[in-house]
């Protein structure tokens, strides 16, 4: 059968209901998608040994004949013991392999076979144990004696498996359509696409790898740019409400907080108000560590949309931290004739009371609420404003026409678009900032309040963990909670690295077994994921072990302790990130940083979240030492739309940009290049409604 993208992965030889099932689990139905899932990092098994040069503990590929082979069950520990003898021209080698019964009947007597794996000193020699094998055949290796791809999640599917299906779908990879523009692809001197495709599972050796992921970032990062230039030359067209500033209610505003303002946070506020001034939407990024203040910065701006009697709203990612956020609001305007409102799901409150939802969606409708707090996805289905001229977004990248349009057609008047303002805690430092969204307009603040207590950190050996665990437990005797933090949901057969499943299982069923733990991970449903959240924030468990989406910003005030492990894959922006998760009160705080890896360079990486100032140092500090091709496939925070891409490739990114502007300037409605517009359709359709 002639395989095609859209074929579903079903009609693959030797995929049955179970696999296509595991398949879905991974978003993979189509053979398209297979070829789409990339693995997050390769190793280097193409050199291949001789017996005699082999050293202990140093992965390494033999190519052998088998001359012995036999499996018998091993008394002791009821296992299924499989031993062999494998011979080259320099010399033999024993292998063992334990619980693997069906390789008595895969490999034979006589078969010549490539072998990786790791050789020890046993108990009777040298020997091999549990090595990967793949026969040698007269076609190209799939599992060793090459450059082998790890892909990041398998879901019960064995790597080999994964494998397998890759290369099958490879079949097709010719019918992906190259949507780069000819000239790009050439003034850029990029791979084409189904060969970058073909490189990134299979590569032939490291450099056309390379070429392939250069090409492969490339394609993300060329359409991101050219969604951030048509969109803003779309909203310089647009026309926005005046919001006048009102100095007097403003100073008033302030002189009631308990605390003065940092420079930053005025400098910040003074911009933004700038903005509403104009009648052209304002479309601004508030950058600033977690705790620095910026909700209060947006506050101001509210503050005078209100005092114009126009409303404003504040969209935040969960329900939870809208709630977070409505708290610290309505505070702050209990004693104003300002009506605020928060909406979630679960949660319409006015002035902080209860309503119904029709009271709720009236009271924003007639004008009345003038500050409205909400989730992302509730503000954006059902509801109509009166005189909406801010949206104040909290933490999310991917706020694009869609929405703007939405907003604008339910703004109770569809001649202007509300002001924009973005906040998010992820440190881009400027000049990257610049770089991928050109003439974007930029508020940072650096400056923390003054109070603030530092957060104890220490870098822990993977021997010491249990240490780490002690002081653990005395945080929690002490009445406080803590977050372990794993930079994988489920188990890979990558070595060393921790999975929330594992260390889930493990601890609560060994180190903090009469403890209540919890789990956290993207791949819960969103529900689930804010059920556990809030069990967490009501300390109804004492530990929550998480992946990296507590980076976005619930306040848990009583955790005290944060234990990451596998610090050394994060970039140090976003172990900054979680470690702002800790320190939200007056308890002192620590962070552990686990990581197996001692080599200096780690170290010396991880000590820079000792004694960096702030995120933007360790931004920029992660800009200079991570080299792209170091930490591939581990995304930084902020923008999930890349797959591949990170903002540590500054040098693509800036190629990116200037060759989308070159399109957009010759051809800003994409008719010369069909397949780039119908790559965009969704948005073009958005941008320019027919
Ligand atoms: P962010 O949104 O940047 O994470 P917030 O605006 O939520 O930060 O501020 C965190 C906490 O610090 C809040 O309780 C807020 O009231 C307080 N805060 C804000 N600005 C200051 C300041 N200048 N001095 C002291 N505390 C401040
Ligand atoms: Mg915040």
């Amino acid at each position: 059968m002639k395989l095609t993208l859209t074929t579903p992965v079903s009609q693959i030889t030797r995929v049955g209901k179970t696999t296509a099932d595991r398949l879905k689990r991974l978003e993979i139905e189509t053979v398209n998608d297979l070829i789409f899932y990339y693995p997050w990092r390769w190793e280097d098994l193409s050199k291949i040994s001789k017996i005699s040069e082999l050293k202990t503990g140093e992965l390494s590929t033999i190519k052998v004949k088998i001359q012995l082979l036999s499996s018998r069950r091993s008394l002791a520990k009821r296992k299924i013991l499989t031993e062999g003898l494998v011979a080259d021209e320099s010399g033999s080698l024993k292998i063992v392999w334990f619980n693997q019964p069906f390789l008595a009947k895969t490999l034979q007597i006589g078969d010549e076979v490539y072998f990786s794996g790791k050789v020890d000193f046993g108990r009777y020699g040298f020997q091999m144990t549990n090595p990967v094998y793949e026969k040698v055949t007269n076609g190209s290796t799939t599992h060793t004696a090459r450059i082998v791809p790890i892909y990041p999640l398998t879901h019960s599917l064995t790597a080999k498996q994964i494998r397998f299906l890759i290369k099958s779908a490879l079949v097709a990879v010719d019918q992906v359509v190259d949507f780069l523009p000819p000239e790009i692809i050439t003034s850029y001197r990029l791979m084409s696409l189904s060969e970058a495709l073909r490189q990134i599972h299979f590569p032939d050796n490291q450099q056309l790898l390379d070429q392939a992921i250069r090409r492969l970032k490339f394609n993300e990062l060329f359409l991101f740019e050219l969604r951030v230039m048509i969109n803003r030359s779309e909203i310089r067209q647009e026309t926005a409400e005046v919001v006048l500033f009102k100095e007097q209610e403003t100073k008033d505003f302030i002189s009631q907080l308990p605390f003065s303002l940092t420079n930053d946070q005025r400098k910040a506020a003074w911009q933004i108000i700038s903005d509403l001034q104009q009648s052209r939407p304002m479309n601004r990024l508030l950058e600033g560590d977690v705790g620095s203040g910026k909700t209060l910065v947006a506050l101001l701006a509210m503050l005078n949309v209100a005092r114009n009697e126009k409303q404003s709203v504040l969209m935040s990612p969960t329900e939870i931290l809208a709630s977070q956020h409505y708290q610290t609001i309505s505070k702050l305007f209990s004693n104003s004739n300002i009506k605020t409102g928060l909406l979630t799901r679960s949660q319409k409150l006015i002035n902080n009371e209860k309503v119904s939802q029709s009271k709720m969606l009236s009271g924003i409708n007639s004008g009345e609420v003038k500050i409205i707090v909400g989730t992302h996805a509730l503000i954006q289905e059902s509801v109509k404003f009166n005189s909406l001229a801010l949206a104040v977004i909290d933490e999310q990248h991917r706020f694009g026409v869609t929405q703007r349009k939405h907003l604008r057609e339910n703004s109770g008047n569809s001649a202007t678009t509300p002001h924009l303002l973005s906040m998010t805690a992820t440190p881009i430092p400027r000049s990257l900032a610049l770089a991928l969204y050109g003439d974007l307009d930029l508020s940072i603040i650096r400056e923390m309040p003054k109070e603030r207590k530092k957060i104890i950190t220490k870098l822990v050996e993977g021997s010491k963990r249990n240490e780490a665990y002690e002081f653990i437990r005395q945080q929690i005797d002490q009445g406080r909670q803590a977050f372990i933090i794993c930079p994988l949901i489920d188990p890979s057969d990558t070595l060393g690295v921790r999975s929330v499943t594992e260390e889930y299982e493990r601890l609560s069923g060994t180190v903090f077994s009469d403890l209540t733990i919890s789990m956290l991970h993207g791949k819960l449903k969103s529900m689930d994921k804010e059920r556990i959240m809030a069990d967490f924030l009501a300390n109804k468990s004492k530990i929550l072990v998480a992946t990296s989406v507590v980076e976005v910003g619930v306040d848990v005030p009583n955790a005290s302790v944060m234990l990451i492990e596998g610090a050394d894959r994060f970039g140090l922006a976003q172990l900054h990130q979680f470690r702002g998760r800790v320190g939200r009160s007056s308890y002192q705080s620590y962070c552990f940083l686990v990581s197996e890896q001692n080599s200096q360079k780690t170290a010396a990486r991880l000590r820079a979240m000792v004694s960096a100032k702030d995120g933007f140092e360790l931004a920029e500090l992660d800009l200079e030492l991570r080299g792209p091709g170091e930490v591939y496939g581990t995304t930084q925070s902020g923008f999930p739309e890349f797959k591949l891409a990170t903002l540590t490739d500054y040098r693509l990114i800036q190629e990116a940009k200037i060759a989308a502007e070159g399109i957009v300037k010759k051809d800003n409605r994409l008719d010369g290049y069909p397949d780039l517009k119908y790559k965009l359709k969704d948005f073009l359709a958005l941008v320019h409604p027919e």
